[in-house]
């Protein structure tokens, strides 16, 4: 295995209107700890026009260093000028580590990334650590279907990870914290578009967003048709959280596919999850293991759900869930 002596970790960043994406301050508290725990430097990428005015905002959430790209060209994310410029960054930095979110965006970078610098790619990890006598990464990372925990390392550097989202915790931003702001020009231009985004279209969500609730509530197959999923989107709303579902319903038209929980759906880290008519599927399970406290509602005694779940209601959802959302009306009203 070829040595790299690099002293640095690099995030590829990502930005919304707000700021920092939440995935992105994840990527910085895990890169804090591997900088603390290796006495290397944490940098960070960020792209497009809007990158400098956030610059400070990626120091006071753990980077040491900031590298502002601040082309125009970047400001969407189109994978080509991405690609190339994060990848010109990677080269003139030499990274040991490069840590990105397995957003929709990551994931589509990162593999390419990985092929240009002709290096393996850790991918979709939920847990990453050092090898305390190499000091090189271990990815873990849940194989078929989550059935099985894989623990995954890189032959070559630098040693590229996907992390996904809600794997960590942010650190509390401190505006005190001191850093580096650099801009970096990569060479790109519009030539390097192989693809065009003709249309994009945004899918109607009014409620809270599912990764980013502190309730779910989540109906399966057994709920039986689209309508009575307005009991889940009235008890989700009675406690200020978002309606979910498993992948049986949504695979028969139920619900749109932006609520499905789980491993081909969206990763849930709620202080409480409450499952109606959920049979607790490995694959459902893979999207939930970051929720606090569950809560099932299945007529099966037998159903996998009960074992991950914390409380459990054995009964006809059709009887018990009037009954449950009167009591939670009744009590926050
Ligand atoms: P079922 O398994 O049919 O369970 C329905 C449950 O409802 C049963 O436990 C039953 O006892 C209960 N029930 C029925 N009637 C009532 C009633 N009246 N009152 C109370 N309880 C009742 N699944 C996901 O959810 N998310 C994923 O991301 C996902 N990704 C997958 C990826 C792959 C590669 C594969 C192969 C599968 C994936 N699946 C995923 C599918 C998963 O394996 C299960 O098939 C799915 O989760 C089942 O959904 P369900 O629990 O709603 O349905």
């Amino acid at each position: 295995m070829a040595m790299n002596n690099s002293k640095l970790i690099l995030i590829l960043g990502e930005l919304n209107d707000q700021g920092l994406t939440s995935s992105t301050a994840e990527l910085l508290s895990i890169g804090r700890t591997l900088a603390e725990s290796t006495g290397k430097s944490l940098s960070i990428a960020l792209l497009g026009s809007m990158a400098q005015a956030f610059a400070k905002q990626a120091i006071a959430y753990g980077a040491d260093f900031v590298y502002v790209l601040p082309n125009s060209l970047l400001d969407s994310f189109q994978i080509d000028l991405s690609l190339s410029a994060f990848h010109q960054l990677s080269e003139k930095l030499r990274p040991n580590i490069i840590l990105i979110a397995k957003t929709l965006g990551g994931r589509d970078l990162a593999p390419r990334l990985a092929a240009r610098l002709e290096v393996g790619l850790i991918q979709d990890c939920i847990r990453i650590e050092l090898d305390p006598s190499t000091e090189m990464v271990i990815g873990h990372r849940p194989v078929f279907g989550g059935n099985v925990m894989a623990a995954v390392m890189s032959t070559k550097f630098p040693q590229i990870i996907t992390l996904r989202p809600k794997a960590y915790t942010p650190l509390e931003p401190d505006d005190s914290r001191q850093g580096t702001i650099e801009e970096f020009h990569p060479s790109i231009d519009a030539s390097l578009i192989k693809t065009r985004i003709i249309e994009s279209i945004r899918e109607e969500n009014d409620e809270v967003s599912l990764e980013d609730a502190k309730v779910v509530v989540a109906g399966g197959r057994g709920l039986g048709d689209a309508a009575s999923f307005k009991e889940i989107q009235r008890l989700a709303k009675l406690l200020g959280g978002a309606p979910g579902a498993s992948r049986a319903a949504v695979d028969a038209g139920w619900v749109p596919h932006i609520w499905q929980i789980g491993l081909t759906g969206k990763t849930i880290s709620p202080n409480l999850y409450i499952t109606v008519a959920i049979s607790g599927a490995s694959q459902h399970m893979a999207g939930c293991y970051g929720a606090k406290v569950i809560v099932a509602i299945n007529k099966d005694s037998n159903a996998p759900i009960f074992k991950d779940a914390q409380y459990g209601v054995v009964g006809d959802w059709q009887n018990v869930l009037p009954a449950f959302i009167d009591t939670i009306h009744e009590l926050t009203n």
